[in-house]
């Protein structure tokens, strides 16, 4: 593989500067900047001392998390109007917090934070390709800070986070597998894959297309391959900026 080849000067297997910027907002229980090179989103966990109604009419133990995701209207080169404007959220959206909260369910107990629920809030500050990945490695170190500060106060008594989760998008741009597309890469990727892991290794989710193009079986190998090896750097800077 060509090094140097990409548009942003990266090699094929190279991450774009990732950095977590803790306590961005002080009002949540945890919170993060994250960045993925220029898509940056704001993540934010709240602890509320309930859980959902049905839990309770269900006699469903342990406790709840929940996701929400939005793109500030500023965030995209065109003005992207706020969902309340609009007055409905878009399937892009509803897909997206969905992905985070399952993501987010993957490295959690629940069992472990009864009455509780985690809010988790992902909202991209500026997006240039991979807000959904950015904003899942984001949460997951807001949603750690968060539980942190809650085990320090006597509130959780065990920890239901012993596990991170973090994603990045791998794909097929111009013929070449390339990790962590910008935006540009993205819009004109054949294939163009989402994958969530654990920082114990496995999969959470895939999620894989194929835009109008193909792909063989030792390209979802080598694909796959990619993503694990992004995934274990950004789990060493997700702890690193959690000590
Ligand atoms: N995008 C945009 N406006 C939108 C949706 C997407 O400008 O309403 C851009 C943005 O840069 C985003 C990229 O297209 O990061 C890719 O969007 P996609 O739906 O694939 O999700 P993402 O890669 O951000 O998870």
């Amino acid at each position: 593989m060509s090094e140097n080849i990409r548009l942003d000067g990266r090699t094929c297997d190279q991450l774009r500067t990732i950095t977590f910027e803790p306590g961005i907002a002080p009002n949540a229980t945890g919170s993060v900047l994250v960045s993925f090179g220029n898509t940056r989103v704001i993540c934010g966990a709240t602890i509320e001392k309930r859980v959902p109604g049905w839990m309770n009419a269900q006699g469903v133990e342990g406790g709840w998390i929940t996701a929400e995701y939005s793109m500030l209207p500023y965030s995209t080169h065109d003005r992207k109007q706020r969902d309340s404007s609009k007055g409905r959220v878009d399937g892009r959206t509803v897909e997206i917090q969905r992905l985070i909260g399952r993501s987010m369910r993957a490295a959690l107990d629940l069992k472990k934070m009864p009455g509780m629920t985690l809010w988790i809030d992902c909202d991209v500050l500026q997006a240039d390709g991979g807000t959904r990945t950015a904003s899942i490695t984001g949460a997951s170190v807001a949603a750690k800070i968060a539980i942190n500060r809650l085990l320090a106060d006597g509130v959780l008594k065990q920890n239901p986070m012993e596990k991170s989760v973090a994603a990045v998008s791998v794909g097929v741009w111009q013929g070449l597998e390339v990790l962590d597309l910008p935006y540009v890469e993205d819009r004109d990727a054949d294939v163009d894959f989402n994958v969530v892991m654990t920082s114990e290794g496995e999969f959470v989710e895939v999620q894989g297309t194929g835009e109008e193009a193909t792909f063989t079986h030792a390209q979802l190998d080598r694909l796959l391959a990619l993503a694990k090896k992004g995934i274990g750097e950004i789990s060493t800077l997700q702890l690193a900026a959690l000590s």
